[in-house]
């Protein structure tokens, strides 16, 4: 062999992996800890009061994808994993910037997302509902909401929704659905409308006060955001995915928390291993 060519291999060996990046994956591991944005919404991903752990669907997911890189128990992750939050409306921005690693917050897939991020999953089908006063029996159904006031959240796929089925409702819009909880609870809006299982843990942090109407009316894929071009760390949570449902993992960690407050453990969706929409920039 050549010298030069010699030192060439030489050279690219002592890079270690030559010119190839490191991949996501790697970078979390050296880091030592992964940065996930939450919801916090109860039923999905909320501080518990006594033990001051994130609990919850979605940060049990994220917990799940950090054993994949690092190995170990769920429970038991420490510092491992940092949960930062992320309202709905800044979700694709805070993937976009670097903020996190990860989205996991109730984060529906759909075509305008993907114009910005990528999503492995879906993790999650769910639908969006309607929650009232307990002793509400004016509203029935998405129709019903005409001429009501109707809370939602920012930036979601629940508020075009509202607007799309019912368009003649009086849209208030904040930043969490707790807010909104707050603003039916003080008569400001006549309901309250997202995913059912924001819906389900927030009647049942009402004390009885609020109801789900249980009127389904749209198709919620849960998808886990990631930054827009990364194929190789999608494909590694999809493969984490697949992996978690295969060993009863995903059921037990739903019936841990949507179980608890009352929803079936259903059967996880099918998961989208197509490739991802390019990036129109
Ligand atoms: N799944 C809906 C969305 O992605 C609602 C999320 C939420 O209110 O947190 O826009």
């Amino acid at each position: 062999m050549p010298a030069l060519l010699i030192m060439a291999v030489l050279v690219a060996g002592a890079c270690s992996g030559g010119s190839e990046k490191p991949t996501t994956v790697d970078a979390i591991r050296d880091r030592g800890k992964i940065v996930v944005g939450i919801d916090f919404e109860p039923g999905l991903a909320l501080r518990n009061p006594e033990s001051h752990r994130f609990e919850g669907f979605d940060v049990a997911i994220a917990e799940l994808m950090a054993v994949g890189i690092f190995g170990g128990d769920r429970h038991e992750l420490g510092n491992r994993i940092e949960f930062v939050e992320v309202v709905s409306k800044d979700r694709e921005t805070s993937i976009d910037n670097g903020n996190v690693d990860i989205v996991v917050a109730s984060y529906t897939i759909n075509d305008a997302r993907k114009q910005v991020v990528d999503f492995a999953g879906p993790y999650l089908t769910t639908h969006q509902d309607i929650m009232v006063a307990a002793g509400d029996t004016s509203i029935n159904n998405v129709a019903d909401l005409n001429g009501k006031k109707v809370c939602s959240a920012t930036g979601t796929t629940s508020a075009d929704n509202i607007r799309a089925k019912a368009p003649q409702a009086e849209l208030i819009l904040f930043d969490t659905m707790t807010e909104c909880a707050k603003a039916l609870g003080a008569g400001e809006v006549a309901a309250v409308s997202t995913d059912e299982p924001i819906l389900v843990g927030l009647v049942a942090n009402s004390g009885g006060t609020f109801k789900l109407v249980e009127a389904p009316f749209s198709e919620e894929p849960y998808g886990i955001g990631l930054p827009k071009g990364d194929v190789a760390f999608r494909s590694f949570l999809n493969r984490r995915l697949g992996e978690i449902e295969k060993s009863g993992e995903w059921s037990e960690a739903f019936a841990a928390s949507l179980g608890r407050i009352g929803l079936d453990t259903p059967n996880p969706p099918p998961i989208d291993r197509s490739a991802s929409v390019p990036s129109p920039r």
